[in-house]
């Protein structure tokens, strides 16, 4: 029996870790699995326990409006030494890149805990694209035990850092077992969108912005490009706005009022994925949605100057288009309406994992001795 504490604090690392919560607690005989919550994203994260069917067994409120990432960091690895103790872990989950990943990995290192990091080695190798993800992630590796990778060029990027070939295991993302979990459900009817979207004529664009690296002018051509494709096609644009209020309420003053578009709030991981699999044409700058698209065969237009995930632009459903409008508008256009002799988006399932990620990792984490 392994005492497991997981670590989480957004909105993608709550779904991405939510299969291996459950696939940790379906082995109580294996594990005792406690699940910390550092509430980051507070208000995203309650969508996410509701649509699993999980709660945390501690939720630490680190969230404040407008919090700086010094204040964030400092009040995460103040809360935390608390679950350690009360806890006694014997290994320690985290996922990704955020604050909370880079925190709980760090207080583990000085209680001398092993760290497991999911979805280790993704790198665009500039310090500050994206930021302070890409530092946050790259630091990790450095502190982590057990590195999954969710590819080989995952895998390969923690090689070439001097990481041993024995601690690196490529398992698929855990986000694609956490999309199947939630088709599954919606399609035997045990889970239920919180919001639906009626079918349209018109193709549909779902849009979402919420980096750092794209606020200000960078939001702004986004926006004038998705105006302007609206103008010239017949399109329903759907965009479900980040609470971030340099996201979210900025994207809400620069699009002016259209009947065909629709901002919403943020949806609950059931409704986001049901409206992806409708939508012609995913545009976006967040890092899950290049992994859900090509599983869902839908295009991905990625608003962003460089991908830590070039295996959807090497299978040619995503493109990275960088902000100026006219490039964002020849992509969009490309991809919603391809020239007659142009080969279909082919539903590429097997690039970012094969749903099998949780049951690897489960097994890694058994065998795992050592520090
Ligand atoms: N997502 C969601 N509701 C929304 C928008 C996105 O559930 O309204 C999901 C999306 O399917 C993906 C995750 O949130 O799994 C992506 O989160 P985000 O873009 O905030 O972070 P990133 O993936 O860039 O780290």
């Amino acid at each position: 029996m392994k005492r497991v504490l997981c670590v989480l604090g957004t909105r993608p690392e709550a779904i991405k870790l939510a299969p291996l919560v459950l696939e940790l607690r379906a082995h109580p005989e294996s594990f005792e699995t406690h699940l910390c919550s550092t509430g980051q994203h507070a208000d995203l994260l309650e969508p996410v326990w509701r649509c699993f069917g999980i709660r945390p067994d501690t939720k630490l409120e680190c969230m404040r409006p407008g919090q700086s990432l010094e204040s964030l960091t400092a009040r995460i690895l103040d809360s935390l030494p608390a679950i350690f103790e009360s806890t006694r872990p014997e290994l320690v989950i985290v996922q990704g890149d955020t604050t909370t990943t880079l925190c709980a990995a760090q207080l583990a290192f000085y209680r001398r805990v092993p760290v497991v990091h999911i979805e280790a080695g993704l790198r665009t190798h500039n310090p500050y694209m994206p930021f302070p993800e890409e530092m946050n992630r790259t630091l990790v590796s450095r502190l982590a035990s057990l590195h999954c990778a969710p590819t080989q060029n995952a895998a390969q990027n923690l090689l070439r850092e001097g990481i041993p070939a024995e601690r690196v295991h490529v398992t698929g993302n855990t986000s694609i077992d956490a999309l199947q979990w939630v088709l599954g459900a919606l399609d035997n009817g045990t889970l239920q969108p919180e919001a639906t979207f009626p079918p349209s004529e018109r193709k549909r664009v779902v849009a979402t912005m919420h980096r750092r690296e794209s606020f200000g002018d960078r939001l702004e051509s986004v926006c004038q490009a998705l105006v302007r494709l609206l103008a010239e096609h017949e399109l329903e644009l759907i965009v479900p706005l980040h609470p971030n209020p340099e996201a979210g309420a900025r994207v809400a003053s620069l699009l002016p009022e259209h009947p065909h578009l629709y901002l919403t709030a943020p949806l609950d991981y059931a409704s986001f994925v049901a409206l992806m699999r409708s939508a012609d044409l995913l545009l976006t700058d967040s890092g899950g949605i290049q992994e859900e698209a090509p599983y869902l065969g839908r295009p991905v237009v990625v608003v962003r100057e460089c991908t830590e995930r070039p295996e959807g632009v090497a299978a040619g459903v995503a493109s990275v288009v960088g902000f100026e409008p006219e490039s964002i508008l020849a992509a969009c256009r490309a991809a919603l309406f391809p020239a007659a002799d142009a080969a279909q988006s082919p539903v590429r399932h097997g690039i970012y994992g094969d749903g099998s990620a949780c049951r690897q990792i489960r097994h890694l984490i058994a065998s795992f001795q050592g520090k």
